[in-house]
């Protein structure tokens, strides 16, 4: 069953972010360990860079959990805005795409982004 592979693989991508993440975190503990002994100017740098992946990191497990609850809720490789299957070539490259492509071309060239869950209700 699709769903099933789908959603172990949505399972096993959580795991690595929330991996990820935590050293990531760690990583920046280690920044304000290190303090004001180091280069002032690249620790900012590296410190900022840090932050910017672990913001990136949330967000994708904030969306690999959303996703894994549609798994469960038997909506995985389901269109949040039409109803059809998402494409399974899609689903490879973007496990937890909550919409197909055609919605997800329609929602960029409107400005709506549901994946990244970016709302704009005046439609
Ligand atoms: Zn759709």
């Amino acid at each position: 069953m699709v769903e099933e592979g789908l959603l172990s693989a949505l399972t096993g991508a959580l795991k690595c972010e929330e991996e990820l993440l935590a050293s990531l975190q760690a990583n920046l503990k280690s920044f304000r360990h290190r303090g004001a002994e180091a280069d002032g100017g690249v620790q900012t740098y590296e410190k900022e860079m840090c932050l910017g992946q672990i913001q990136f990191c949330e967000q994708r497990i904030s969306s690999l959990r959303q996703a894994i609850e549609r798994g469960e809720n038997g909506l995985l490789g389901t269109c949040a805005q039409c109803g059809e299957q998402i494409e399974p070539e899609r689903l490879k490259t973007l496990p937890d795409a909550v919409t197909c492509s055609k919605c997800a071309n329609h929602a960029e060239s409107t400005g709506r982004r549901v994946g990244k869950r970016v709302f704009n209700y005046r439609i």
